[in-house]
């Protein structure tokens, strides 16, 4: 069974060093911090941490720095923003993420204290799950817990073969509340459950959508991935992103289930995504030269009508149209908004996917206006398609 650290006794981290595997991977913008919801996801476990005598250690990557140094991407700015949200008696910062300057620095770091290191992806070792810089990680603290719920589906020497080195793995606060929120929705939702599946790369959607479409009430299907559903039933779909090595099991998922899918039926088309002065709005047929790139009014009418149909539970990843050109973002902010509503008359709401949430703040609507907003993209959608998370798996391994 895994442990979350509130099953260790409090006296336990009195005086010992904790590593906690955070996910600080935040927006930013020339070093600030364009939103800060993952540092706040994680000040539960901290403080926990903090107030019970450890010496916190945190480490995170930022952004895709393969290995080198890069400015950039310090994790500097984010060990200021820290400082100002956190209880805890100082935050300190140490320009690397093993070596002296991070063994002499612990020296100095007293209980409660807490110490984030540098960027873990400056080091090649991170993301090659390479020994040597595991063992340099798992060297500095007693305690390992891992709180980084977006990086889960990651074998990484922070996120594995580090906390192999560890007796005590424990999960974090959020670990466990991503997994409580995401495992009920999966296999104990609140009726009706509708499930809403946008964005691109059916590959990536596929285990949730195989999970997910046996239980669901209706699935809505938009965004780039519904023209390989629309090609399965022999609508054109001219220049749209259609997946033809999936066009057979789409066909499959449509014979299984049509009577709880709901496709686009009108679109918002143009020669390509650049043209966005010249869209035009068709039904059904998209002609040869055009592609779609957003759901059509009518089709954002139906699917809200949809998601307003009683208080159960709503899940939803993947924008419904090329969302970040400003006239293609429509049908996804009516989604976003039409998610609010559900909410506020009392659905229980989750969204994830990283562009989802990106989505979603483009929308204008709140964190607080949904049940749970997930810091978890790939992750989430890997989970709710059960499949093992290197990161869980690792947690579950000790011999206890
Ligand atoms: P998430 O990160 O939330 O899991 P995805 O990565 O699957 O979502 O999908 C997000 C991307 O899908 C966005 O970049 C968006 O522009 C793109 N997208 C959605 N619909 C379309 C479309 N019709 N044409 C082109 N791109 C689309
Ligand atoms: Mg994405």
């Amino acid at each position: 069974m895994k442990r979350i650290i509130s099953d260790l006794p409090h006296d336990r981290y009195r005086e010992r060093t904790v590593l906690v595997r955070v996910d600080f991977n935040v927006p930013l913008d020339h070093g600030r911090i364009r939103e800060d919801y993952r540092l706040r996801q994680a000040i539960p476990t901290i403080e926990y941490l903090s107030q019970r005598g450890a010496k916190v250690i945190l480490a995170s990557h930022l952004g895709k720095p393969k290995g080198k140094v890069v400015p950039a991407l310090s994790l500097k700015p984010v060990a200021d923003r820290l400082g100002q949200i956190l209880r805890v008696p100082t935050v300190k910062f140490v320009e690397a993420a093993v070596g002296e300057s991070v063994k002499q620095t612990l020296t100095t770091l007293k209980p409660g204290e807490v110490l984030l290191l540098e960027n873990l992806r400056f080091e090649p070792g991170e993301e090659a799950n390479d020994p040597v810089f595991a063992k340099q990680l798992a060297a500095l603290a007693e305690i390992y817990v891992n709180d980084a719920f977006g990086t889960m589906h990651r074998a990484h020497a922070s996120t594995y073969g580090a906390a192999q080195l560890f007796t005590d793995r424990l999960a974090g606060f959020l670990v466990r509340k991503e997994m409580d929120v995401l495992s009920q929705v999966r296999d104990r939702p609140v009726r009706p459950f509708r499930v809403v599946v946008g964005g691109i790369k059916i590959k990536d959607k596929l285990s949730a959508l195989k999970a997910l479409l046996p239980k669901a009430d209706t699935i809505l299907l938009g965004g780039g991935i519904a023209y390989t559903f629309l090609a399965a039933q022999g609508v054109a779909t001219g220049d749209s992103p259609v997946e033809p090595e999936f066009i057979p099991w789409a066909k499959d998922v449509l014979a299984q289930y049509r009577k709880h899918i709901l496709l686009p039926e009108d679109h918002v088309i143009a020669a390509n995504a650049e043209q966005r002065d010249r869209l035009q709005l068709v039904h059904r047929e998209i002609p040869a030269g055009f592609m779609g790139l957003d759901i059509g009014r009518d089709t954002s009418l139906t699917f809200a009508h949809e998601l307003l149909q009683g208080t159960g539970t709503i899940f939803w990843n993947g924008p419904l149209g090329a969302f970040e050109v400003d006239e293609c973002a429509d049908g996804t902010v009516d989604i976003a908004r039409a998610m609010a509503l559900a909410h506020w008359r009392g659905a229980f709401t989750v969204v994830g996917g990283g562009d989802t949430v990106a989505a979603v703040r483009k929308a204008e609507v709140l964190e607080t206006e949904i049940s749970h907003v997930s810091t978890g993209g790939g992750a989430s959608l890997k989970f709710i398609g059960g499949e093992e998370l290197p990161g869980i798996a690792v947690l579950s391994e000790q011999s206890q």
